[in-house]
């Protein structure tokens, strides 16, 4: 593998180009973007050695895709039909049912595989990449099966050396568990912060109490609207049905204050703890 073509260079993009050129000196790694500004802080932080456009990936022994999943759905395409007939395409999105059906029938689909690696933070672009981000992490694979198996050992060679270890899911199942572990919490993030903003006009006062749980509780709520608002887009059902039942979880806990009933919330709780169980040894 020598020309790597990063399609977004922001918080994924930009430390997947890293560990990989860690791991493989010998590389180049293009960045694209739809900025030209971003392309001089990727290449100033040396996420990238080169800037590139699209057309150039006519010469990609692999391409990753990292831009919003609404991007990455109109795209991908596009990237196929440019990508030589070796060429290896993967892609980073959140979601993944909309953008396995945007290639389903492509000529080229066995170039691509699907994956979400289960890693990242509230920052985005390219300042918040950063090296390690996958080192223990859970990498999603989707469709392995119509990807050639000469690319899929290729990409899973390239996820181990970074790290990650591999899950396989198809798309209809991976939209709908990511829509409870990742979605619906950053949407009650989003509106934790909302409420608290809110109610709490006098900004100073949320800064001096936010080492309490709030702080973490709300992390997620720095995250960009511009990923996440396609995210929720494309995962509408599956996010609806994950609001409807967080509501009335909430709804319930409301009543029971009502009706002080404080032995009900002790055991509700207290039966919630086992997330302690659940999460043991994810850092
Ligand atoms: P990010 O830091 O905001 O970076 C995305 C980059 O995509 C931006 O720098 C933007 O660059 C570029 N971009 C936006 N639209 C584009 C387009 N139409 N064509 C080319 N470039 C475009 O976002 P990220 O966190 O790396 O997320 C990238 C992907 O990874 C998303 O699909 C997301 O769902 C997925 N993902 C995110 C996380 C996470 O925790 N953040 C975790 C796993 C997977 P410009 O400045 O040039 O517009």
């Amino acid at each position: 593998m020598k020309n790597i073509y990063a399609i977004g260079v922001g918080l994924i993009g930009g430390s997947l180009a890293i560990d990989i050129k860690n791991n493989n000196p010998e590389v180049v790694i293009h960045g694209i973007s739809r900025k030209e500004t971003t392309l001089d802080e990727a290449l100033a932080l040396n996420l990238i050695d080169k800037k590139a456009t699209l057309d150039d990936i006519a010469h990609a022994d692999l391409v990753i895709v990292s831009i919003p999943v609404d991007a990455t759905v109109k795209l991908l395409p596009t990237i196929l039909d440019k990508i030589p007939d070796t060429a290896l395409v993967v892609d980073a999105g959140s979601t993944k049912l909309d953008i396995c059906k945007a290639v389903e029938n492509h000529p080229k689909r066995r170039n691509f595989l699907a994956m979400h690696p289960i890693a990242g933070t509230e920052h985005s672009g390219p300042s918040a990449a950063m090296s390690g981000l996958f080192v223990g992490k859970t990498n999603i694979v989707c469709e392995v099966e119509k990807t050639t198996f000469k690319l899929q050992e290729k990409a899973l060679k390239l996820f181990a050396d970074i790290g990650m270890r591999i899950r396989y899911m198809n798309p209809e199942a991976h939209d709908k568990h990511i829509a409870y572990v990742s979605h619906l919490s950053h949407i009650s993030s989003f509106m934790l912060g909302k409420t608290v903003i809110e109610k709490e006009k006098n900004e100073r006062d949320i800064f001096d109490m936010a080492g309490s749980g709030f702080a973490s509780t709300v992390r997620l709520a720095k995250s960009s609207p511009e990923m996440w608002t396609p995210i929720f887009k494309q995962n509408k059902s599956n996010v609806i049905e994950t609001l409807e039942e967080y509501i009335s979880n909430l709804t319930h806990f409301k009543d029971m204050m009502k009706r002080d009933d404080f032995e009900g919330i002790y055991n509700e709780m207290k039966d919630t703890n086992y997330i302690k169980d659940i999460l043991k040894g994810i850092s």
